[in-house]
């Protein structure tokens, strides 16, 4: 009636009924999305500031929809959680990076590394050290070329089953680093205790480093804190030479951007990587 949309409550109801239509619909299509083939993993190059060496890439996952088309990670990946198929899928994704970097290496990338997301879904299931380390087994790739981001919060909901968690994947010898550095709210103590290897710098504190004072300081910070604590610096989101420059010159160790290079699939990736090393 006019009474009930007059007031706006129809109108909202009805935007939630949308949504979750098509987030149903979104999560039965996930439910097949990798036996279909739909998904691929994508590597956006990283390099090392001092020597402009590519030195890795991270792994970031794609989902094109037949109908829909191209699906953000920022809208699926929270479905995947909701729905528990990150388990699958997350598993599926280490296999795909650990698979390509092992690829790379038996073609003379030899010191090729590869970061990979973790929900903290994945992070608090007991069983993942020993299914990162089947992986690595199965394909013969050394622990120490296998990097783990985990965002702030994990540490921050259950602080002894996180550093339980990290203890048991250090001793495998993967790397952990700390995606997002700055933007959540934990305890700064927890990178004294917990096994973190490398402080990843948000892009939201990149963006305007050549012009706002704060993000500069910001940026110096974080730089300061993790040399002073022994951790290594990336930072993400790199788009322009200027904002390289500030980074390279206030001793960030690493970058990735699209001033670098976008996240590209494995055959991009690997002419990418040709053309960086002409023999
Ligand atoms: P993230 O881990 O912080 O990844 C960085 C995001 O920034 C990526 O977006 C990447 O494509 C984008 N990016 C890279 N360089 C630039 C740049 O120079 N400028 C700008 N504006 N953006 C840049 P993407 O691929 O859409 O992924 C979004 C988020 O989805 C990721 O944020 C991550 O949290 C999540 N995600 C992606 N793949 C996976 C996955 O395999 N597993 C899990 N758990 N999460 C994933
Ligand atoms: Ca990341
Ligand atoms: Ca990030
Ligand atoms: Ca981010």
């Amino acid at each position: 009636t006019k009474k009930e949309s007059r007031n706006g409550y129809r109108f909202f109801s009805s935007t939630m009924q949308i949504q979750s239509a098509r987030n149903l619909q979104l999560v039965n299509a996930l439910r097949q999305a990798i036996t279909l083939e739909q998904l691929a993993v994508f590597y956006q190059p990283q390099i090392d500031l001092q020597t402009q060496e590519v030195i890795g890439v991270e792994a970031l996952l794609r989902w094109t929809h037949p109908e829909l088309g191209p699906i953000s990670p920022a809208e699926f990946i929270p479905l995947a959680e909701s729905s528990g198929l990150i388990m699958s899928i997350g598993g599926w994704v280490l296999e795909q990076a650990v698979q390509q970097i092992q690829c790379w290496h038996a073609e003379g990338f030899e010191n090729m590394r590869v970061a990979v997301n973790l929900s903290s879904i994945q992070f608090r299931n007991p069983e993942l050290p020993v299914l990162v380390a089947k992986v690595l087994e199965k394909h013969a790739l050394s622990p120490a070329f296998l990097e783990l981001e985990l965002t702030e919060g994990v540490a921050l909901e259950d602080p002894v089953g996180a550093m339980t968690m990290m203890d048991a994947l250090d001793q495998l010898g993967v790397r952990l680093s700390i995606d997002d550095f700055g933007t959540g709210y934990s305890s700064l103590s927890y990178l004294k205790k917990f096994k973190v290897y490398k402080l990843k710098i948000d892009q939201s504190f990149v963006r305007d480093i050549s012009t706002d004072e704060e993000d500069k300081a910001i940026v110096i910070a974080i730089i300061h804190l993790a040399r002073s604590l022994g951790l290594k610096t990336i930072a993400e989101g790199v788009e322009t030479p200027s904002q390289q420059d500030f980074l390279q010159s206030h001793g960030c160790d690493e970058m990735q951007g699209y001033l670098l290079s976008r996240p590209l699939s494995s055959v991009d990736a690997t002419v990418f990587l040709r053309s960086r090393y002409p023999e």
